[in-house]
C-alpha cells in the first residue's frame, strides 16, 4: 500500500472588535482595561425590560469592511438571537446575524471571503485561583466592560492551504482594516481573534474532509504553530486508519497541546430567531455613499499609483503597499525632501527594515522620514557612498539626529575628487605587487581586493567606481 499524501484545507474566521465610540446595542462607552464593571448599563448587563439600539457606527464600519473585500451588500439583514448559556453571556442569548447577514460574497488576496456579519461581544471571565484545577476557594468573576462591543466576524471560504498561507492572510487582513480605521486589530489585547477550521484530504481530491475547529488565536506565531500542530494530528489519525471526529479544540501554545473544549455544535442548538426588539437594517444610498467616501486608498490601488506614478518597481510597490505603515513612512520620507523614489524605497524596504526588525514600524523608530530622506539624496549626489551611509543609518536607528551632521562628526564624507583618493590606490596597487601584476597583465578578475584595500583605509568612504577608473589609470591600462 503507498502512503496516501494528504492537503490541509483550512477557512477562518475572524472577528474583529470595532473600535466605535460606544458599544453595539446600548450609549456605555467601549472599555480599554478600566476597573471591572465600569462601563455597563442595565442592556449591557442583560437587565430585563430593557431594549437594544443598534449602533449606527458600527453598521457603518460594517459597510466599509464589505466595501473593501468585495462584498455583496444586503439592502436588508437582520439580527437573530444565539441562544446558549454562558456566565459572560447575561441574556442567554448573544445578539448575532445568521442567515441573512449584512455582507455575502467578497476576496481578499487569493481567499475567498463567505460573508460578514455583525454581533456583539461576551463579557470577559477572569479565573481566579493558582490550583489548575476545581477547587471551592477558587473562582470565575466576570467583567461585563467588554460585553456588547461592537463585532464584526469575517468567515472565508476553505481556500487556504497551509498553515504559512493562513497567517500571511490574516497580516493582509489586518493591514486592510487597520487602513480602514475600523479597529485596533490587536491581537494581543484581543481586538482581532482568529479561529481556523481544518480538515485535511488526500491530495488530488476535491471532497471536503471532516473539519475541527482551532478556537481564539492571539497571535500569528500560535495560529501558525496550532494549525500545523492539528494538521498533524489529523493525518496521524487518518494514517492509523481512524477517522477524524467533528469538535472545538483548544491549542495550549506552551505546552503545544491540542485539547478538546466541546462537541461540534449545529446551529439549531442554538435556537436562532430573529431579534424581536430590533428592526432590520436597511441600507439607503445615504449610508453606502458614506461608506465609499470614508474608504481610503486600499493597498491595490496603493500600489497601482506607486508603480503607475512613482515608477516604483513591482516588488517595492508591493511591499511599501502591502505593509501600509511602511508606504506610510516612504510617503512621508518622500514629501519632505527631492529625494528620488527608487533608492528611496530600496533604503525603506532593505535597511530600514532589516535594522529595525521584522515587523516594527518606522514611524516609531528614531530615523525621522525626512532625515532618511536627506541621507538618500546624499547618497544621490555622491557625497557620502553607500557603505557609508549604511553607518550613519545604524547611527539613525540608535540614537536618531540628522544625516549631515553625523556624516561630519564621524568623517564619514566621501573621500573628494581624484586628489585625495590617487595616493590611496597607489598604496594599495604597492601593497599587493601580484595583484597589480595580473591586472596589468589584463586579468581584471582580482582588482576587487584593489578596492577592498581603499575601502578598509578609506573606511567604506571611496566611490568604487572611482577607484576602479584610477586603478586603470595608474596600470596604464
Ligand atoms: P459551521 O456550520 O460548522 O460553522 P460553516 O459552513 O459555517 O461551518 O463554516 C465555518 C468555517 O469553516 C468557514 O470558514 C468555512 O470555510 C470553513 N469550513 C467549512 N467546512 C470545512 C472543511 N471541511 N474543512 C475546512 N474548513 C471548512
Ligand atoms: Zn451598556
Ligand atoms: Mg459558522
Amino acid at each position: 500500500m503507498s502512503a496516501v499524501e494528504y492537503e490541509p484545507v483550512i477557512g477562518l474566521e475572524i472577528h474583529v472588535q470595532l473600535s466605535t465610540r460606544t458599544k453595539m446595542f446600548c450609549g456605555c462607552a467601549l472599555s480599554f482595561g478600566e476597573p471591572p464593571n465600569t462601563r455597563t448599563c442595565p442592556v449591557c448587563l442583560g437587565l430585563p425590560g430593557t431594549l437594544p439600539v443598534a449602533n449606527a457606527e458600527a453598521i457603518h464600519y460594517g459597510l466599509m469592511i464589505g466595501m473593501a473585500l468585495g462584498c455583496d451588500l444586503a439592502p436588508r439583514s437582520i439580527f437573530h438571537r444565539k441562544n446558549y448559556f454562558y456566565p459572560d453571556l447575561p441574556k442567554g442569548y448573544q445578539i448575532s446575524q445568521y442567515d441573512e447577514p449584512l455582507c455575502r460574497g467578497g476576496r481578499l488576496g487569493d481567499v475567498r471571503i463567505h460573508r460578514v456579519h455583525l454581533e456583539e461581544d461576551a463579557a470577559k471571565l477572569v479565573h481566579v485561583g493558582a490550583s489548575g484545577r476545581l477547587h471551592a476557594s477558587d473562582a470565575s468573576i466576570v467583567d461585563f466592560n467588554r460585553g456588547g462591543t461592537p463585532l464584526a466576524e469575517i468567515v472565508t471560504e476553505p481556500d487556504v492551504r497551509s498553515a504559512e498561507q493562513a497567517s500571511e492572510w490574516l497580516k493582509l487582513l489586518r493591514t486592510t482594516l487597520r487602513q480602514l480605521g475600523v479597529s485596533d486589530v490587536n491581537m494581543e489585547e484581543g481586538s482581532l481573534r482568529c479561529d481556523a477550521n481544518i480538515s485535511v484530504r488526500p491530495v488530488g481530491t476535491k471532497e471536503l474532509g471532516t473539519k475541527t475547529e482551532l478556537k481564539n488565536m492571539n497571535s500569528f506565531r500560535f495560529i501558525e504553530r496550532g494549525i500545523k500542530a492539528e494538521v498533524e494530528r489529523q493525518i496521524g489519525i487518518l494514517r492509523d486508519g481512524g477517522q477524524v471526529v467533528q469538535e472545538t479544540l483548544h491549542y495550549d501554545p506552551t505546552t503545544g497541546a491540542i485539547t478538546s473544549l466541546r462537541s461540534k455544535e449545529e446551529a439549531h442548538d442554538y435556537r436562532y430567531f430573529p431579534e424581536p426588539d430590533l428592526t432590520p437594517v436597511s441600507i439607503t444610498q445615504a449610508m453606502l455613499d458614506r461608506a465609499r467616501e470614508a474608504l481610503p486608498e486600499l493597498p491595490a490601488a496603493r500600489e497601482a499609483r506607486f508603480k503607475d506614478e512613482l515608477g516604483l518597481n513591482g516588488e517595492s510597490a508591493r511591499l511599501l503597499a502591502w505593509r501600509a505603515e511602511l508606504g506610510d513612512y516612504f510617503e512621508s520620507a518622500l514629501s519632505s525632501n527631492g529625494v528620488e523614489a527608487q533608492p528611496l524605497a530600496n533604503w525603506v524596504t532593505n535597511e530600514l527594515v532589516q535594522r529595525l526588525g521584522g515587523d516594527a514600524d518606522p514611524a516609531e523608530s528614531k530615523v525621522e522620514p525626512s532625515a532618511l530622506a536627506k541621507l538618500v539624496a546624499l547618497v544621490g549626489e555622491r557625497k557620502v557612498t553607500q557603505g557609508a551611509a549604511k553607518q550613519v543609518l545604524d547611527k539613525l536607528v540608535a540614537e536618531g539626529g540628522d544625516p549631515q551632521a553625523i556624516v561630519e562628526a564621524e568623517g564619514l564624507g566621501a573621500v573628494g575628487g581624484a586628489d585625495e583618493l590617487a595616493p590611496v590606490v597607489a598604496a594599495a596597487l604597492e601593497a599587493n605587487p601580484d595583484i597589480a601584476e595580473r591586472l596589468r597583465g589584463g586579468d581584471m578578475k582580482p582588482i576587487g581586493v584593489i578596492v577592498g584595500h581603499v575601502m578598509r583605509e578609506t573606511k567604506g568612504r571611496a566611490d568604487g567606481g572611482e577607484v576602479t577608473r584610477l586603478v586603470r589609470e595608474q596600470l596604464g591600462l
